[in-house]
């Protein structure tokens, strides 16, 4: 991060880099989501009185989402008593997960910060913050929600055919602490292998991925996974044909749900037929015996994983080069 009040003003004049996603909604579905309080600030840029906001005084470790759409903003890192009455930071976590307007409202030229993805009114920025970065990120609290972390990571659930092939994808990336093969959505306890392979648990071949989301969101891990499967067959992979092998990303929210959708239009252009992946509420995830884990690594000889999965880190190679460790 390398923000400054010139590269501020440049994005006003020249616009705010891209977010990865835009969420866009009518002002009747925002209503439904929001207080009126929320409505009133984030939607038709209110400000909140000094000093009544829930965030003024909060310092605990976090991460701050916005109200609206649960777009990463800030790091609690960041966070200092400015003593103006409002929750203030240095920085947000990334270059464009803020977007940047000039307001000329009240006679005066100030610097308007939004939700680059939705964008919510968040506040104001002033070029009178401590260093490096010398700015006030002047919040509302209404427009932020804090999210505590219990552990600093995270889980993903994904299903895109033989476990052992999608573990060694995710294995590649920086900011995933761990992956793990396993079963979810199925409709018996502790299931076996040789049960799934049957395909009549209903399991699928999952794997579970403990990642840190201020290294790599859960929108890039639905990408890459979307890329390095075939999304478009109906419960198949190659040559693996069955439930077990379906497509399939667990969400664990009605935000997680929302955000797999639009992730999942957004990459339909790309694909000549149908993504056909399934959205399924996670209710239940049983690791795979140990002989499954770690798969590829310790048996890259075999024929299966050697005509399948080398084509498959190489298409993550060339696509999501920045990503990997
Ligand atoms: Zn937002």
């Amino acid at each position: 991060m390398d923000l400054n009040w010139n590269k501020i003003v440049h994005f006003v004049n020249h616009g705010t880099p891209e977010p990865s996603h835009k969420v866009v909604k009518t002002e009747e579905e925002w209503k439904q989501l929001l207080s009126e309080h929320e409505f009133a600030i984030t939607r038709m840029h209110g400000t909140e009185r000094a000093g009544t906001g829930e965030y003024c005084e909060s310092f605990e470790p976090g991460v701050y989402e916005c109200r609206c759409c649960g777009h990463l903003l800030f790091d609690s890192n960041f966070k200092f008593e400015s003593g103006t009455g409002w929750p203030s930071f240095a920085q947000p976590v990334t270059n464009n997960a803020v977007k940047y307007s000039g307001d000329h409202s009240y006679g005066m030229f100030r610097v308007e910060a939004l939700c680059n993805v939705c964008d919510a009114h968040l506040g104001h920025v002033f070029p009178d913050g401590p260093e490096p970065s010398g700015l006030r990120y002047c919040m509302n609290s209404a427009s932020l929600k804090k999210v505590i972390y219990m552990e600093e990571t995270s889980i993903a659930i994904f299903g895109g055919g033989c476990f052992w092939c999608t573990e060694a994808i995710f294995d590649q990336l920086k900011g995933v602490v761990k992956v793990e093969s396993g079963y979810s959505g199925g409709h018996i306890e502790h299931p076996t292998y040789a049960q799934v392979c049957d395909g009549i648990t209903g399991h699928a071949e999952v794997i579970k991925i403990e990642y840190d989301p201020l290294v790599i969101s859960l929108h890039d891990l639905i990408e890459i996974h979307l890329y390095t499967h075939d999304p478009t067959t109906l419960n198949r992979q190659g040559a693996d044909w069955g439930t077990q092998y379906r497509s399939v990303i667990f969400y664990r929210s009605e935000e997680e749900k929302q955000l797999i959708q639009t992730v999942i239009e957004k990459a339909q252009p790309d694909f000549k037929d149908k993504i056909v992946t399934k959205i399924e509420a996670l209710s239940s995830y049983y690791p795979a015996e140990n002989y499954h884990q770690n798969y590829f690594r310790f048996n890259s000889e075999n024929p299966y994983c050697q005509a399948v999965i080398p084509p498959k880190l190489k298409k993550l190679r060339e696509k999501y080069a920045h990503a990997l460790k």
